[in-house]
């Protein structure tokens, strides 16, 4: 499959790896939009949050497991955005279901 996410995920193209377990890859945005930008990812490829159904959405957990981990791991304390982009109108760009992890700066609300 051609595709962006699950190529970095098999390491054929190059990441800066902030966590990975079984099920999950974060990784540095190539793009930041915050002093830490990170994408979080399940490693099996679902193309987007429209498709998460019962057989998927434990993956969703444990991304979210994840990014707790993260939090700690990288001493986010004072708090962070979580963003899902799905679909065109979305604003989704990489079809590999991706969660940005966005902190260290005040974030607005709404966001716009
Ligand atoms: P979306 O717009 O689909 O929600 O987010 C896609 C994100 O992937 C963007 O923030 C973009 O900067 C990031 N991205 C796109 N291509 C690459 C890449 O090759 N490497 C990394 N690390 N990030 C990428
Ligand atoms: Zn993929």
């Amino acid at each position: 499959m051609d595709c962006l996410f699950c190529k970095i995920v098999a390491g054929e193209i190059p990441s800066t790896k902030i966590y990975e377990d079984e099920y999950v890859y974060a990784f540095a945005d190539i793009d930041p939009q915050a002093p830490f930008h990170a994408i979080v990812i399940p490693k099996e490829h679902i193309c987007c949050a429209d498709k998460i159904d019962e057989t998927n959405s434990f993956l969703i957990a444990k991304v979210f497991e994840a990014i707790a981990k993260i939090s700690k791991q990288e001493n986010l304390e004072k708090g962070y955005r979580v963003v899902n982009n799905c679909g065109e109108q979305g604003g989704q760009t990489v079809g590999h279901i991706h969660f940005h992890l966005l902190a260290r700066r005040n974030l607005a609300w709404p966001p716009g």
